[in-house]
């Protein structure tokens, strides 16, 4: 598409920022810069021992975690996943995928992952939202990292509620052998990076561990684009 044509489009169906529902400025790309700067980064990623290790130490095998925003309630980083999960915005789920790249790549802390691998949504789930938003930042994340990304290995074969307003034991049991292993051999002697969006009180996550533990000789690392501030 020619610059022109480009420029006539953006002034007849203008572009929104995800976040705010501002109209966006050329060069911006999904989400205004004021709302960029308003995502309020961990600095977790370069650094062992960070919060979201700590949280997932000991409930699950565990190399190296890190996650890349804080969540709090009203938050841009809030709105930015809720435009991911619930505008059906595709394209801002691979942008943050890149993102996440770029900073694990930056770390050197996840050099020797060999696998991308989602937390799997229920078929059903999938089906109404048209895709896994965790599948796609894992899309994104191999545009940087080129590391394959592996969605038949691990599946949820249990329809679970929406836990964004549950506490946190019944996030737990709501998730608990959620997740079943398909294919273990893809998975034996490999490292993966088990992707999601948010972490709050890590029980997906380790339900999945729990899940993978089948598998012989697998080392699990954890990224997560937001976690819940605390
Ligand atoms: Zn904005």
């Amino acid at each position: 598409m020619n610059a022109f044509f480009q420029s006539l489009l953006q002034t007849l169906f203008p572009s929104t920022c995800a976040c705010c529902g501002d109209v966006l400025m050329a060069g911006e790309n999904q989400v205004c810069i004021n709302c960029l700067s308003k995502l309020t980064a961990t600095l977790y990623t370069a650094h062992d021992d960070n919060h979201t290790e700590r949280l997932l130490t000991g409930r699950m095998p565990l190399a190296n975690a890190t996650s890349l925003f804080v969540f709090r309630k009203g938050n841009t980083v809030q709105q930015l996943i809720h435009a991911m999960k619930f505008h059906g915005n595709s394209e801002l789920c691979i942008l943050m995928g890149r993102q996440m790249g770029l900073e694990l790549l930056q770390s050197g802390r996840f050099d020797d992952i060999d696998l991308l691998v989602p937390v799997p949504l229920h078929w059903r789930r999938r089906l109404q939202r048209g895709y896994n938003q965790s599948e796609l930042l894992c899309r994104g994340i191999s545009q940087i990292m080129s590391r394959p990304v592996n969605t038949s290995a691990l599946v949820r074969h249990r329809y679970t509620h929406e836990q964004s307003r549950q506490a946190a034991a019944d996030r737990e049991e709501n998730v608990k052998d959620a997740f079943r292993l398909r294919h273990p051999d893809d998975l034996r002697g490999k490292h993966i990076l088990l992707v999601d969006d948010v972490l709050t009180t890590g029980a997906t996550l380790v339900s999945c561990g729990e899940a993978l533990s089948e598998v012989n000789s697998l080392k699990i690392s954890v990224a997560t684009l937001s976690v819940a501030g605390q």
